[in-house]
Order: structure tokens, then C-alpha cells, then sequence
């Protein structure tokens, strides 16, 4: 009935070693006020340095974001009072941001959607108030540290749209290696702003919802908030313009400030920081950076592997685990000549990647992101893979082996070799088991054999060829190719049954 207008301010921390304009550390949970000096302190009379790279970060998500970088950008104070940033004063961006007018498709059930992105602009993350029972106290580790606010047009309509895109983009910004994206530790935060009218009739009065820190509670607020305006207008009124806070305890948004003109904050440009004109290094510094992006990413892998829409998506969601996956299929297919083998290697490596390694990974506790640390390297995989598919040990061998990768550090064919696991493909080794058995059990063969005669292919008959089948398999512990094992049993019978020559007389008993 109603038509939504969703806009996000998405903030992330840069991952720059020192803050945006001093040359304090930039990490979290430190020790309280460690990582402070006078700069970010904000005392009186100190200049602030500019950090380039924040810079480059900064642009490298604004071109991923299809943005321009316009030929000059600059900084200015934003004026306004709060505990948090001693100087009264915040440095940020606001006549010529470093990105401006991009925008980013984003995709899930309802297909592709463009959301314009209004800009990208840097500026200094204020300090973090912790409020105790008694008293609020204050740490300035957070204070100056790089930040780059993404600021999209009211483009989304629902609370699913807004949750991809942010979800899309904390995926983007760690395959550009520029945010950590975590969510829970503020790395990237999100402000919601929301507002329904009647069709046609343009944005309605927008409500803010600050701070939300994770997708899905961006869009359970923003979900809750559409269906409460819609309420607020079915009864004749008006929707208040104000700033209000997801409560994820009682599942509702709820009234924090209201926010009836425009804050005025006197932005007047910081007279201590030139203005940037980025070059072409910079500019080409800025390009190299832009790796594959994670959806043409997941669409190639599907082309170019054969795999399942989902299976690409589980492989990409961290580049480094899609890089890993794609080292190992190119080491296995470089040893591989028979063609229909190579075909199946990039179907066995993800199988292998989504069950066993990431079941490891979890159990070591070792994130996606560092797959690399792992002492199961991807041509040690695409070893095992190897052979696996050539018989040269069982699959139940191989899965023992990744295991003594990991505690050993050894190669896949050390293990195999050393343990014995090695696979007998040789068929007449594998006979001389069959023939033994053959002899040990002649009361079984015999009855499998009337069975087979009788082309009653029975359970009994399926029951007594595994167990021949179990027996072989133990006489040569457990080593022989399966497959062969049971083709030669198979042979021994028919011939027992083609000629019974010992079976004839019972026949007729
Ligand atoms: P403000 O001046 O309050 O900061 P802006 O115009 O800068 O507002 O927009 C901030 C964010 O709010 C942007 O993401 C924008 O898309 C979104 N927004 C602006 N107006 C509306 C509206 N009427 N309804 C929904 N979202 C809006
Ligand atoms: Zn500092
Ligand atoms: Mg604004």
C-alpha cells in the first residue's frame, strides 16, 4: 500500500597500521587510552598529518562502489559537542568527498537491484563512551582512527535489500583487504534511514535507526520501523522525524532523539590539511588494487567449474578460501592427463574444501581468512586428490592422511608410503586373495554360485558376495581397490556357476 524509501550511512574502520591523522596505533582492544597522543587527544595548537593511506583505501572502495574521484578532494570540521571527541570538532569530508556518485547492484531472490551510492567520504572515528553503573567512562583508542563513510541513496525497499547490501559490501571490502568488516566489534556499522509515503507521492519524513551492528539486525529494524509508520499513517498521522535505536532485546525500534530541523555543524574547510589532488601514480596504485569482485567471482566459478550456484557461494565468501580452492584445482589439473579425471577434480576439491577442511578449520579454530596458515597446502591437496582418483589409496586412507598433514606437516605420498596405505590396483595380486578365499569359504561359494545359476539375484545372494567381498578386502588389509576386488568375485562366480564341475553332484542332491 504504502511505498518504502531505505537509505544506508555505512561506516568501516580502514585497516591503515596508525590513525587518519596522527601516528598512533589503529587496532581494537587494546588497553584503555594506550594508544592516544596529542593529536587525537585534540589538544590545542597540534596539527593534524594526513595519512595516505587511508587515502588510497578510501578510493579503493569508492572505485569498487563505481564512484568518481574527483580531481580535487578535500577535508573539513564538522562542528558539533560530545564527550567523545575532545577537540569539538570532527575532520571530515563534505563539499568534495573522495567518491562521489557511484552505484552497486545487489542480488538476491527478487534479482538485481541498482542502489546509487551518494558518496564515500573519510574522517576520523570520535572516542568510545562505556557507561558503568555509576559513571561513563572514556577510551580515545578509537579516536582518530581512519574511517569512510558510504552513503547510498534511499534506493532499497526493503529490510532483506538493505541486509544484502550490506552483507555484499562487508564482503567486498574484505576482498579488498581494506576492512576487516567485523560487525561485532564496530569495524562496520550501520545507520538506517527509512520513510514510507503513498505511491507516487516521492520520500516520506525518514526516520534514522543508528548503530546497528549486524546485517540481520538492519533488517529486523527496518522491517519493524516500516510496518510502525505504515500503522502511525493508517490512523491519520504523521510520522515524527527523529533518531531512534534498534532494542534487540524486546525486538523493537525505540525513540532516542528528535530530530526536527536539519543540525547545523558550520562545516568550514580544516586550514591544516592541503587539499589532495590524487596523480596518476595514485590513480594507478588505486586500480591495482581492485581484485576480482566477489559476485562475477562466484558467477565464473559456476561457468568455469561446473559448480552450484551455492557451492561457488560457500567457496567465495572469503577470497583468501576461493583463492585456495583455485590453487588446488590448477595443481591437480596440471597432473592430470587423462581427461575425464580432470573433469571431476574441481567437483572432488569442492567437496573436500565445504566438508573435511572446513570442518578442520573449524575445530583448529582457524578463520577462512587465514586458510593459508594451514600446514594442508593446496598442492598437498591436489596430491591427495591426485590419488584418490587414480586408486592409489582409499578414500577412507586419504581422509586419515589430511589429518597427519596437519600434525605431521609431511607430504600426502610420505603418509601413504610410510603407513602402508597404498592402494593394490594389481589384478593378480588381488586374484591370489580371491583364489585363497575362494578355497577358505568353498561352502559360501557354492550356495552364491546355485543362487546366481538360478538368476535369482536374492538379498541372500547380495549379502554373500559383500561378505566374500569383506574377506578379500581383509586379506590384503584393506588395500585393494574395492572396485577390482569386487569385480573379481563377481568373475570367480560366474565361472564357479558357467562350470560346476565340483557342484554338479549337490545340484542334484
Ligand atoms: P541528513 O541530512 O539527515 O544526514 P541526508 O540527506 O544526508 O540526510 O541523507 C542521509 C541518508 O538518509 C542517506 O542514505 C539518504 O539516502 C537517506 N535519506 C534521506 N532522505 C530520506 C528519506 N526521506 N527517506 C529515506 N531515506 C532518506
Ligand atoms: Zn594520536
Ligand atoms: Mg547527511
Amino acid at each position: 500500500m504504502y511505498q518504502s524509501f531505505i537509505g544506508l550511512e555505512v561506516h568501516i574502520h580502514l585497516l591503515t597500521k596508525t590513525k587518519v591523522f596522527c601516528e598512533c596505533r589503529s587496532a581494537f582492544g587494546d588497553e584503555p587510552n594506550t594508544n592516544v597522543c596529542p593529536v587525537c587527544l585534540g589538544y590545542p595548537g597540534v596539527l593534524p598529518a594526513l595519512n595516505i593511506e587511508a587515502l588510497r583505501m578510501g578510493c579503493i572502495v569508492a572505485k569498487a562502489l563505481n564512484c568518481r574521484i574527483p580531481e580535487k578532494t578535500w577535508f573539513e570540521r564538522k562542528q558539533y559537542f560530545y564527550p567523545d571527541m575532545t577537540k569539538n570538532y570532527q575532520i571530515s569530508q563534505f563539499a568534495s568527498p573522495l567518491g562521489q556518485e557511484g552505484y552497486v547492484d545487489i542480488e538476491g531472490g527478487w534479482g538485481v537491484k541498482r542502489v546509487r551510492i551518494h558518496e564515500c567520504h573519510l574522517e576520523e572515528d570520535a572516542g568510545k563512551m562505556i557507561h558503568t553503573g555509576a559513571a561513563s567512562l572514556l577510551d580515545y583508542n578509537r579516536a582518530g582512527v581512519s574511517l569512510l563513510e558510504i552513503v547510498t541513496e534511499p534506493d532499497m525497499e526493503t529490510g532483506e535489500e538493505a541486509e544484502v547490501f550490506i552483507q555484499q559490501l562487508r564482503r567486498m571490502v574484505r576482498y579488498l583487504g581494506v576492512c576487516d568488516g567485523n560487525m561485532e566489534e564496530g569495524s562496520l556499522r550501520a545507520d538506517a534511514n527509512v520513510s514510507i509515503n503513498l505511491h507516487g507521492k516521492g520520500l516520506g519524513r525518514k526516520v534514522e535507526i543508528k548503530n546497528l551492528n549486524s546485517s540481520r539486525f538492519v533488517r529486523l529494524g527496518l522491517n519493524y520501523e516500516i510496518g510502525r509508520q505504515s500503522k502511525v499513517l493508517d490512523a491519520g498521522k504523521a510520522v515524527v522525524q527523529e533518531t531512534r535505536l534498534w532494542n534487540e532485546n524486546r525486538d523493537q525500534t525505540e525513540s532516542m532523539r528528535r530530530k526536527e530541523n536539519a543540525q547545523d555543524y558550520r562545516y568550514f574547510p580544516e586550514p591544516d590539511l592541503p587539499i589532495f589532488a590524487p596523480d596518476a601514480a595514485f590513480l594507478k596504485s588505486v586500480d591495482d588494487a581492485l581484485v576480482e569482485f566477489p559476485l562475477p567471482r562466484q558467477k565464473r566459478m559456476v561457468a568455469e567449474y561446473g559448480l552450484s550456484n551455492e557451492q561457488a557461494a560457500l567457496l567465495c565468501e572469503e577470497k583468501s578460501f576461493a583463492d585456495y580452492f583455485e590453487a588446488t584445482v590448477a595443481a591437480a589439473r596440471a597432473a592430470e592427463r587423462d581427461a575425464e579425471r580432470r573433469a571431476q577434480i574441481a567437483k572432488s576439491v569442492t567437496n573436500w574444501l565445504l566438508t573435511d577442511i572446513k570442518h578442520i578449520l573449524s575445530r583448529e579454530g582457524v578463520s577462512l581468512m587465514d586458510i593459508s596458515a594451514l600446514k594442508i597446502t593446496p598442492k598437498r591437496l591436489a596430491a591427495l586428490v591426485a590419488m584418490v582418483a587414480n586408486h592409489e589409496t582409499s578414500m577412507k586412507n586419504a581422509k586419515q592422511a589430511l589429518e597427519l598433514i596437519l600434525s605431521e606437516d609431511k607430504d600426502p605420498m610420505d603418509i601413504i608410503v610410510e603407513r602402508g596405505w597404498g592402494q593394490i590396483t594389481d589384478p593378480t595380486e588381488i586374484g591370489r586373495a580371491v583364489a585363497e578365499v575362494e578355497k577358505e569359504e568353498a561352502e559360501t561359494v557354492r550356495e552364491l554360485s546355485i543362487l546366481i545359476a538360478d538368476a535369482s539375484v536374492s538379498k541372500r545372494a547380495r549379502s554373500l558376495s559383500a561378505y566374500l567381498t569383506g574377506k578379500v578386502l581383509a586379506r590384503t588389509g584393506g588395500r585393494a581397490d574395492p572396485k577390482l576386488v569386487g569385480e573379481l568375485v563377481r568373475r570367480m562366480i560366474e565361472n564357479q556357476a558357467i562350470c560346476p564341475s565340483s557342484l554338479a553332484p549337490s545340484i542334484g542332491e
